[in-house]
């Protein structure tokens, strides 16, 4: 990657793997031989599913095996059925095409339907990459939709991945949501940090830094992608003053043990992000492969929980099949209990009782 260049974020959205072809092409430029039962894999999982990879991805794929599984398609998603299209029941929450109500006070607002890069896990898998963006009419409905609706506090520009669009597509669509006064919280969800470093110019920055309090969550799932390029991204983007948080989801074979999840949390903290949430895969068809035993979630947090550092531990959660919500879940450190104490075990398995004083009978 060359110096950060305003319009090289561009290039990074056009000019990326989006067929077998360009894969085929990709592979050949730095002397890697596939089969050509490879590539006949790849171009039937490329019909089921989007493929997309900027070449900064790319070229992360080759230093990392981790990376490499996250966007490269695998021949297990050809025969993986157990995962449905829709897991979260998504399309039946939205009171329009472009907007997710889901819980009570906060939105998910659908911008685009692309990424730069396609991640083989992702939850919205099912979406045909259609190259849309949210039109002024859809906008303006879904504004319309959150001012009537009082009690959304939370608006989460979502997608797709956000910052593909404009700065000044992105300025509308933050100014037009900061208007509605019972809107509180702005949040945007992106692996642009990662996927396109590019991306986050000093222009951008200066945009996003109007909107304050704006809250971005980044996606990272191995420390792997935490390059020098990424860490700087993620230190410009906090020196701003934008609070920064980690969504990351426990993917098998790429980040399911405890010391990647350890290291992948202390870079984050390192770079001012705070770890959010640590997701169980969703049950997405052509996604199985990355299933991990739900065990898998529990001994990570009792490697983590006592051990690192509290700012490095996010939430764990699984969010339910049958668009059901999130689920957050803690290991039990609750030896027993009565009406009158309770018998706690620490983290270093010792025994700890709290008696109450009375009054609860
Ligand atoms: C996760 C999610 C949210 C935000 O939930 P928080 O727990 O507040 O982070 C909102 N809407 C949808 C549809 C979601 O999946
Ligand atoms: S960045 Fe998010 S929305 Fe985009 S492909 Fe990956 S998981 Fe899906």
């Amino acid at each position: 990657m060359g110096k950060i260049n305003k319009n090289n974020w561009k290039h990074q959205l056009e000019s990326g793997i989006s067929s077998t072809e360009q894969l085929r092409k990709a592979f050949a430029h730095v002397n890697i031989k596939k089969s050509e039962k490879f590539y006949q894999e790849i171009n039937k999982i490329a019909k089921l599913f989007p493929l997309k990879i900027s070449p900064y991805t790319f070229k992360q794929c080759l230093k990392s095996k981790a990376i490499y599984k996250q966007f490269v398609p695998d021949k297990n998603e050809l025969v993986n059925f157990k995962g449905t299209n829709d897991p979260l029941k998504e399309d039946s929450r939205k009171p329009m095409k472009k907007l997710i109500h889901m819980y009570p006070d906060r939105v998910l607002l659908l911008v685009t339907d692309i990424c730069f890069s396609s991640c083989r896990f992702c939850t919205r898998k099912r979406i045909k990459k259609a190259y849309q963006k949210i039109s002024q009419k859809e906008l303006n409905d879904a504004c319309k939709y959150i001012a009537k609706n009082t009690q959304i506090k939370d608006v989460i520009i979502s997608g797709g991945d956000p910052l593909i669009l404009d700065d000044s597509e992105l300025n509308i669509i933050l100014t037009k949501i900061r208007n509605i006064k019972s809107v509180k919280i702005i949040r945007i969800g992106t692996r642009a940090p990662f996927s396109c470093p590019d991306r986050i110019t000093d222009q951008l920055v200066n945009l996003l830094k109007r909107f304050k309090p704006l809250y971005v969550n980044v996606h990272l799932n191995h420390p792997d992608e935490v390059t020098p390029e990424v860490f700087e991204c993620l230190r410009k983007l906090s020196d701003a003053g934008i609070v920064l948080g980690s969504q990351s989801v426990l993917l098998k074979g790429v980040n399911d043990s405890s010391d990647i999840i350890k290291k992948l949390f202390y870079k984050c903290v390192e770079a001012s992000v705070r770890p959010y949430y640590l997701y169980q895969c969703d049950e997405v068809l052509g996604t199985e492969h990355f299933w991990t035993d739900y065990q898998a979630i529990f001994k990570i947090m009792k490697a983590l929980i006592g051990n690192v550092s509290g700012l490095a531990v996010p939430n764990f959660v699984f969010d339910c099949k049958g668009g059901q919500g999130k689920v957050r879940v803690v290991p039990d450190f609750c030896k027993n209990k009565n009406k009158k104490s309770i018998t706690l075990k620490t983290f270093k398995n010792k025994l700890y009782t709290y008696r109450n004083t009375g009054g609860m009978e």
